[in-house]
C-alpha cells in the first residue's frame, strides 16, 4: 500500500538526495495563516559587532516568528509522526487480509487463466494486485495528501486536478512496479538458491536507471520544467557554480506551485541528466541572498557527490533486506504457506508477504535512513554557507522551510525523525559560520 500511496516520482525525490531548503519574501501582501514571516531585516543581535554571539543570533532570528504559526508547523510535523505508525499499521492490516482471505491466491489463480507466459503472469498479477491496495489505501490516502495538505494550507490543487495526478502515479507505478516486479519474480524462479545476491544487484540498477530518467521522463508527467532565464538570478547562481568547478550552463525552474505552496529547490538526475531545480514558490517568495544560500547548499550534494554516495548507500541497504526476505519468506511459508496457498517464494501470490515484510524493515530502519539523509543535508547546508557566503539568507531559508517542518525539535526527537537538520540547528550553523567570518561584514 506504501508503494500505491506515495506517487512514484515523489518517493524518488526523496530517496534522491533530498536537497530542499527554502526561501524569502519580497512580495507587499501580508502572509498567508500558514506562511512564516519574510525576515527583510536582520535582527540587531544577528548584526555584526564585537560581541557577536552565535546563540543569541540563532535566538533573535526564531523570536520573529510568531508563536501560532509555530504552534500550527509542530502540528502538522509532530501529525506526521503517527501517520508512519498509522500508514504501517494501515499497510500490514491490507496485507493481511489479502493473504487470510487468499485474495492474493485467487488473483494469482486469474492472472493464470489469461495465459501460459509467466512474465505475463506476473505482471497482470501486479495490475490487479496495484488496483486493489489503491482502492483499499485510498480512504488514509485522500486524507493524507489531500485533506490534511488542505487544512495546513500546504495544498493548491481542487479535487479533480489531485486525483488526476493520483491515476498519473498509478500509471507510473503500473509500468515500472510491473517491470521491477516481472524482473524480480524470473530470477526468484531461476535462481531459487542465490536470488537475494541477484535481486538486490538488479533492484539497485533498476533503481540508478529510474533517478537517471526521472528528470526527462517521469518529472514532467507531473509538473512543467523550464529553462530558468532571468539573468538577475541565473548570472550569480551560475557564477557560484563556475567559482566551485561545476559545469552547470543551465538552472532549471519547475512549476510546484501547481500542487504545493512548500518553497524547495533539488539535485536530480544521475551522468548527464543530473541538474538543479528551483521550485516557482522559491522564486517568488526568495530573496535573492536566500536564492543563493539555497543554490551553494544544491550545488554541495552536486559536488559532495551524494547522490553516488547515496547510491551506495542504498545498495548496502537493499543487500539487507534481501538477506532479510530469504530468511524472513521461507519462516512464514513454513507456517502458513498452505492456509494462504502460497506454492512457493516465486509464487506471485507471495506479494503481499513481501510488501508486509518490506514495510516491517523500513519501519524499523527510517531513524537510520533519516539519519543518513540529515547527515548528507548538513555536509551541504556547509558547503553551501562557504559558497554563497550567505548565513542570513540561508537563516531566512530555514525560517520559510519552518512551514512544514518544526523548527526545534528535542534531540531525539531529531535523530529519529528529522531527515533534514532542524531549523534551529540551521539557524545556528549559519550564524557560527558568520560568527568566524565577520570580517566579511564588517568591512563593508
Ligand atoms: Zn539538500
Amino acid at each position: 500500500m506504501m508503494t500505491a500511496r506515495i506517487p512514484f516520482a515523489t518517493g524518488l525525490c526523496i530517496l534522491i538526495a533530498g536537497a530542499i531548503v527554502c526561501a524569502t519574501p519580497v512580495l507587499a501582501q501580508p502572509p498567508g495563516p500558514n506562511e512564516m514571516p519574510s525576515v527583510i531585516q536582520v535582527p540587531p543581535e544577528a548584526q555584526p559587532s564585537a560581541h557577536f554571539d552565535p546563540m543569541a543570533a540563532t535566538n533573535a532570528y526564531l523570536a520573529q516568528i510568531p508563536a501560532e504559526k509555530t504552534a500550527r508547523s509542530d502540528a502538522y510535523f509532530e501529525g506526521g509522526y503517527w501517520l508512519i505508525l498509522w500508514d504501517f499499521l494501515y499497510g500490514a492490516l491490507v496485507a493481511l487480509i489479502l493473504l487470510n482471505l487468499r485474495w492474493s491466491a485467487a488473483m494469482r489463480n486469474l492472472s493464470e487463466r489469461v495465459t501460459r507466459f509467466k512474465p505475463v503472469h506476473t505482471f497482470v498479477y501486479w495490475l490487479q494486485y496495484l488496483i486493489v491496495i489503491t482502492i483499499l489505501g485510498f480512504p488514509l490516502t485522500v486524507y493524507e495528501d489531500y485533506f490534511r495538505e488542505h487544512k495546513y494550507g500546504l495544498a493548491t490543487q481542487t479535487f479533480g486536478p489531485w486525483m488526476g495526478d493520483q491515476l498519473k502515479a498509478l500509471a507510473v507505478n503500473l509500468v515500472l512496479g510491473g517491470i521491477l516486479a516481472v524482473l524480480l519474480f524470473g530470477i526468484v524462479r531461476r535462481l531459487p538458491r542465490t536470488w537475494p545476491v541477484w535481486g538486490a544487484v538488479v533492484t539497485i540498477l533498476f533503481f540508478m536507471l529510474t533517478v537517471l530518467i526521472a528528470p526527462v521522463y517521469i518529472v514532467p508527467i507531473f509538473n512543467k520544467v523550464t529553462r530558468l532565464n532571468d539573468p538577475k538570478i541565473v548570472d550569480p547562481i551560475l557564477s557560484m557554480a563556475r567559482a566551485n568547478g561545476i559545469p552547470a550552463k543551465d538552472v532549471y525552474q519547475i512549476d510546484a506551485s501547481r500542487q504545493t505552496t512548500r518553497m524547495s529547490a533539488n539535485v536530480s538526475g544521475f551522468g548527464h541528466t543530473m541538474r538543479i531545480t528551483l521550485n516557482d514558490n522559491l522564486l517568488r517568495r526568495g530573496s535573492p541572498e536566500e536564492i543563493q544560500a539555497v543554490m551553494g547548499h544544491e550545488m554541495g550534494h552536486y559536488v559532495l557527490h551524494h547522490i553516488y554516495v547515496g547510491i551506495m548507500f542504498l545498495a548496502i541497504i537493499y543487500s539487507l533486506a534481501f538477506a532479510y526476505l530469504y530468511w524472513g519468506l521461507n519462516w512464514a511459508l513454513q507456517r502458513w504457506g498452505e492456509k494462504w496457498q502460497i506454492r512457493g517464494v516465486g509464487d506471485t501470490a507471495i506479494l503481499p508477504l513481501v510488501v508486509l515484510l518490506v514495510s516491517i524493515f523500513g519501519f524499523v530502519t527510517t531513524p537510520v535512513m533519516n539519519t543518513f539523509t540529515r547527515t548528507q543535508e548538513h555536509e551541504a547546508d556547509m558547503f553551501g554557507l562557504n559558497a554563497s557566503r550567505q548565513p542570513d539568507g540561508f537563516a531566512q531559508a530555514a525560517i520559510h522551510l519552518g512551514e512544514y517542518r518544526k523548527m526545534s525539535p528535542g534531540r531525539v526527537e531529531e535523530w529519529i525523525f528529522f531527515d533534514h537538520p532542524s531549523g534551529r540547528n540551521r539557524i545556528y550553523d549559519a550564524m557560527r559560520w558568520k560568527a568566524e567570518n565577520l570580517k566579511l561584514f564588517t568591512s563593508q
